[in-house]
């Protein structure tokens, strides 16, 4: 199966050496490119691969909302996020589907986070940060608040989110304490600030997810100092692939995901 990553930059990206373990763990021949596409230039990366016989790419920063654009078809998650991380081509053509958000939710299982009536703080009001709010509300978060540079992107962010999850009240604003912190900005990722956007006035909370992976960043060290438990993002690297591979040929299960998950983090 022919796959691959558009993004810009994807230097840093671990997804090529995730699918050459996965194609190994099941017996698959499975090719995973990693393309750096420039500004302006995503349909066209995306309808190339097509042509080239691929069965679907990931879809990375600062593409993710093109890609929604540009897809034929979405799926709910998709267009409830307005953002795009797994293209599926076929003969009638792009499938747009996002599995961040399922990723994130199988990844704060994976680590033992407790959601179900608990306050989180996002850090961020991007696609991320949209695709972890729609995690926390579904597996039950009392309440959700974005905490954005841009004071826009993180009401809309909140507005968004509300219709599809009364249950769960859904604000912006300037940051508050809160039981889960989620850094959904890139800060911490390499070309980056290592600074954290947590203010140090904020008590800890009680876990700290960082959706940057594969380094310890400011967020995670200061976090950890207060006393929270920290974990960065590669558990939801892992979930959000293989629920991507599952969109590309066929439902796995929860237990032979969580099986193979355990198997790639451990090598990642
Ligand atoms: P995005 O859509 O570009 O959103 C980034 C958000 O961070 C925006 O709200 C942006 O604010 C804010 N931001 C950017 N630079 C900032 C800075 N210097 N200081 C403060 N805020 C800043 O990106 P994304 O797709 O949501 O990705 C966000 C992060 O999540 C990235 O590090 C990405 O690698 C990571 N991620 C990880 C996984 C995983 O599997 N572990 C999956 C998806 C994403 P403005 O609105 O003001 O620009």
């Amino acid at each position: 199966m022919k796959l691959g990553l558009l993004g810009c930059p994807v230097g840093h990206s671990r997804s090529p050496k995730l699918f050459s373990i996965l194609a190994r763990l099941l017996k698959r021949k499975i090719s995973y490119k990693a393309v750096a596409v420039a500004p302006g230039d995503f349909m066209a990366a995306a309808l190339g691969a097509r042509a080239r016989g691929w069965r679907g790419v990931n879809v990375t920063i600062p593409f993710k909302i093109a890609a929604a654009a540009g897809a034929d078809q979405l799926t709910p998650v998709a267009r409830a996020l307005g953002a795009v991380n797994t293209l599926r081509f076929d003969r009638t053509g792009m499938f747009g589907h996002n599995t961040d958000a399922d990723g994130l939710g199988d990844a704060l299982k994976y680590e033992k986070i407790i959601l179900k009536g608990k306050e989180a703080l996002i850090f961020g009001a991007g696609g991320a940060a949209r695709a972890a709010a729609w995690a926390l509300a579904r597996n039950g978060a009392r309440k959700v608040r974005f905490s954005g540079r841009t004071k826009l992107s993180a009401n809309k962010c909140a507005r968004d989110l509300a219709p599809t999850f009364p249950e769960t009240s859904f604000s912006s604003g300037a940051p508050r304490n809160a039981d889960i912190w989620i850094n959904a900005t890139p800060l911490g990722l390499s070309g980056y600030p290592d600074v954290s956007p947590a203010p140090a006035s904020l008590r800890s909370p009680r876990s700290a997810v960082d959706l940057v992976y594969g380094r310890r960043t400011a967020f995670q060290r200061e976090a950890g100092a207060l006393g929270a438990d920290v974990f960065d993002g590669t558990a939801m690297l892992v979930f959000q692939a293989l629920r991507s591979f599952e969109f590309w040929d066929k439902p796995m299960g929860i237990r032979r995901r969580a099986h193979l998950a355990e198997m790639l983090i451990k090598e990642l």
